[in-house]
């Protein structure tokens, strides 16, 4: 079994991380590790973001080590809130709030249905002792819909239906979310990758 520590305090992430990498991984996150720094996402990018975190977190460590950064780009809004996706209503916002100011911010600028398309784009930067492995990128089009529906997952999913489903990542049952998200196309990239080092 190869373990993977992975660079998030997001219980969410990991959660889906090690349902999509499968049993032959050990899925680790910084709950588990005492001394683990917060990096901050000063980079302009997903990629710079991933790659700064796997870095840092992989420092002093022989642990492979996965960061992954991940967001929403609407269209409409020139691709906002992209790697501001977390804070979007400000740094400490919740889920909701954000989900509320992307609304607001569509019905400002009076953007109709045809027009709502959006993705969900995720890369993950593998380090090793502070030395850079490789990056995986995955993307999920779509479109946003103008009221919240579904329990499921976190963050933007009530309010993102992915192309060809009528209903939101929400609503879909994680096993599907995980088949067709950002996240799981680039952790199968990540998986097939680590297939090779073995
Ligand atoms: P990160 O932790 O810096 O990668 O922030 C990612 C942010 O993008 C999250 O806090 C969510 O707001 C949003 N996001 C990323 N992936 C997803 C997803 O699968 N569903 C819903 N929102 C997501």
């Amino acid at each position: 079994m190869l373990r993977l520590l992975l660079a998030t305090r997001n219980a969410h992430k990991t959660r889906e991380f090690a349902e999509i990498l499968g049993k032959e991984f050990e899925v680790c996150d910084f709950s588990s590790v005492p001394d683990a720094r917060e990096i901050e996402e000063t980079g302009a990018t997903f990629e710079e973001n991933a790659v700064l975190k796997a870095l840092a977190a992989s420092q002093d460590r022989h642990l492979l080590v996965a960061a992954d950064d991940s967001g929403l780009e609407v269209d409409a809004l020139d691709g906002a809130p992209g790697v501001y996706s977390a804070r979007y209503a400000g740094q400490e916002a919740t889920d909701e709030q954000n989900v509320d100011k992307l609304l607001s911010e569509l019905a400002r600028r009076n953007v109709s249905r045809p027009k709502l398309t959006a993705r969900f784009r995720c890369v993950i930067a593998l380090a090793r002792e502070g030395k850079l492995l490789n990056t995986f990128e995955g993307v999920a089009e779509g479109v946003i819909i103008d009221l919240p529906h579904g329990e499921h997952g976190f963050g933007y999913d009530p309010i993102f239906v992915p192309k060809g489903f009528d209903r939101t990542f929400a609503e879909l049952p994680a096993e599907m979310k995980n088949e067709i998200s950002h996240r799981a196309q680039a952790a199968r990239k990540l998986a097939h990758h680590l297939s090779t080092l073995r």
